[in-house]
C-alpha cells in the first residue's frame, strides 16, 4: 500500500500523488531507511536543514537520540520527491521517547515566542 512520505497517510494502490501534499506516494517498503531504534515516529515536519538542525541539537541536549529524514534524497527507487513541496524533512524520535520529545519543543518554542515578544 502507497504511502505519503510528508504526511505517512497511506492510500490505495491506483493513488500516485498525496492530495495533501502534493507529493509522489512512496511504496511501503521504502520506509525501513532508518537506524534500529525501535520504532521511529515523525515528530515534527521541518522546512529547511537548518531548522532541521537546531530541532535536532535541541532535542540531543535533552538526551533524546534524533533521526533527520531528508524528503530530498532520491532514496525511493529513483523517483525523486516533487520539488515544490514545502517541506525539507521531518524530526524522528523513538516512539517511547515521543511525549519527552514533545515536552522539550514546546519548552523550546515557548522560549522562542517570549524572546519574540520582548522585541
Ligand atoms: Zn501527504
Amino acid at each position: 500500500m502507497p504511502f505519503c512520505p510528508q504526511c505517512n497517510t497511506k492510500y490505495k494502490e491506483a493513488i500516485s500523488t498525496c492530495p495533501e501534499c502534493q507529493v509522489d506516494l512512496v511504496p511501503q517498503a521504502a520506509q525501513t531507511e532508518i537506524p534500529e531504534y525501535g520504532d521511529w515516529y515523525a515528530l515534527e515536519s521541518v522546512p529547511n536543514e537548518l531548522a532541521g538542525n537546531i530541532l535536532q541539537s535541541v532535542l540531543e541536549d535533552d538526551g533524546i537520540p534524533v533521526y533527520l529524514r531528508c524528503h530530498e534524497v532520491p532514496n525511493y527507487g529513483g523517483v525523486k520527491g516533487n520539488a515544490s513541496q514545502s517541506e525539507w524533512g521531518d524530526i524522528l524520535v523513538p516512539v517511547n521517547l515521543v511525549p519527552r520529545a514533545r515536552q522539550c519543543l514546546k519548552t523550546y518554542f515557548d522560549s522562542l515566542k517570549e524572546d519574540a515578544s520582548l522585541l
